[in-house]
C-alpha cells in the first residue's frame, strides 16, 4: 500500500483581496503566478532537502519580499506620507519562539530581521528606529528606502488620496505575503511580511507582525499566516484563535480557518488565512474574491491559484 500521508508541506499566500479576472490581465496573472511559483519552490526545496519549517518559511517569504508584485519588501505600499514602512513576524511551532518587527524602513528583508530577533535577541517585538539599530548591530542587510519604492504603488497612493473616500485603500488588491510549513520532523512554522495598507498613517500597525493575530505557530495545533483587514484580525486574535480551536475543539485546519473568518466577517472584516498542521494537512480559506496562493507537499501535490473560482483542491 502506498503511504500518501505528507511528510512535509508548505502553503504560501501573496495577499487576499478584490482580485478578479476582469481587473487582472494576462501579463499580471502570469507575473503573479511566476512569483508565487518561485517562492513556493524556494520553500519546497528546503523541505524536500530535509530542512526545517523555519528555514522553509523564511526562504519563501524572502522570495516574495524581493518580488515587486507583492506588498512586502520591494513593492510595498506607500504610507500617507509617501514612505514604505514594513512589518514582519516569524514563529517556530516546536518552541513557540517568535520574532517580529514593525515600521522598518531600511531593512531589505523584514522577515530575516524578524528571524534574527527570534534567534539572537532577548525580545519578541521591535519597532521603528530601534528595530533598525538592532538590524545594523546584527549585520542584517540594509538598503536605501528607494529600493522598496516602485511607481505603481505611488500611483495607488495618489489615486487613494484623490478619492478621499476613507483612511485606507479599501480594495486591498495587493496584499501581504506569508508562508506556513511543516517539516519532515513534524515541526511547523509561520511567517508573514507586509507593507500594510496603502495610505496608512499615525504609525499604524496591522495584524501581520502581531504574534497571535496575523502569525502563529504551535506544534500542538498548526501554523497560521493571515492576510486581510488587519484591524479585525487583531481584534479576533485570528491566528492564535485558529490554533486554539484546532487544539481544544478538535476542529480540522479548514474548519478552524472558516470559523474564524466567519467571526471576523461579523466584525466587518474580510481576508484569508493559510494553515498547516504537524501532520502535513494544509488549508487555505478566504472571504475575498481572490487570494494569491500556492502549496506543495511531499506527495507531489503542487498548485498555484489566484481567483476563487479557479481554485481546485488537490
Ligand atoms: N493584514 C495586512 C494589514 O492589515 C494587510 C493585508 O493583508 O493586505 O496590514
Amino acid at each position: 500500500m502506498t503511504d500518501i500521508t505528507p511528510h512535509w508541506a508548505i502553503a504560501i499566500h501573496g495577499g487576499a483581496g478584490s482580485m478578479t479576472p476582469d481587473i487582472f490581465d494576462a501579463a499580471m496573472i502570469a507575473a503573479h503566478e511566476a512569483g508565487l511559483a518561485a517562492a513556493l519552490e524556494a520553500g519546497r526545496a528546503v523541505l524536500a532537502g530535509g530542512g526545517s519549517a523555519v528555514d522553509a518559511v523564511t526562504a519563501a517569504v524572502c522570495a516574495l519580499e524581493d518580488d515587486p508584485h507583492f506588498n512586502a519588501g520591494r513593492g510595498a505600499v506607500f504610507t500617507y506620507h509617501g514612505t514604505n514602512e514594513l512589518d514582519a513576524a516569524i514563529m517556530a511551532g516546536e518552541t513557540r519562539a517568535a520574532g517580529a518587527v514593525a515600521g522598518v524602513t531600511n531593512t531589505r528583508s523584514p522577515v530575516r530581521l524578524a528571524r534574527t530577533v527570534m534567534e539572537a535577541g532577548p525580545h519578541v517585538f521591535l519597532s521603528g528606529t530601534g528595530a533598525e539599530e538592532f538590524a545594523r548591530d546584527h549585520g542584517v542587510e540594509q538598503v536605501d528606502p528607494a529600493w522598496f519604492a516602485i511607481p505603481e504603488r505611488r500611483r495607488q497612493l495618489d489615486e487613494m488620496k484623490m478619492r478621499k473616500d476613507g483612511w485606507f485603500d479599501a480594495d486591498m488588491k495587493y496584499g501581504t505575503v506569508g508562508a506556513v510549513a511543516c517539516d519532515a520532523a513534524g515541526h511547523v512554522a509561520a511567517a508573514t511580511s507586509t507593507g500594510g495598507l496603502t495610505g496608512k498613517r499615525w504609525g499604524r500597525i496591522g495584524d501581520s507582525p502581531l504574534i497571535g493575530a496575523g502569525t502563529y505557530a504551535d506544534d500542538r495545533a498548526g501554523a497560521v499566516s493571515c492576510t486581510g483587514s488587519g484591524e479585525q484580525f487583531i481584534r479576533s486574535g485570528a491566528a492564535h484563535e485558529i490554533c486554539a480551536r484546532m487544539r481544544l475543539t478538535g476542529d480540522s485546519a479548514d474548519q478552524a480557518a472558516r470559523a474564524v473568518l466567519a467571526e471576523i466577517g461579523t466584525m466587518g472584516g474580510v481576508g484569508g488565512v493559510i494553515v498547516v498542521t504537524p501532520a502535513g494537512e494544509t488549508a487555505m480559506a478566504f472571504t475575498t474574491p481572490g487570494m494569491f496562493r500556492a502549496r506543495a507537499d511531499s506527495t507531489g501535490a503542487q498548485n498555484v491559484a489566484i481567483f476563487g473560482e479557479n481554485w481546485v483542491a488537490p
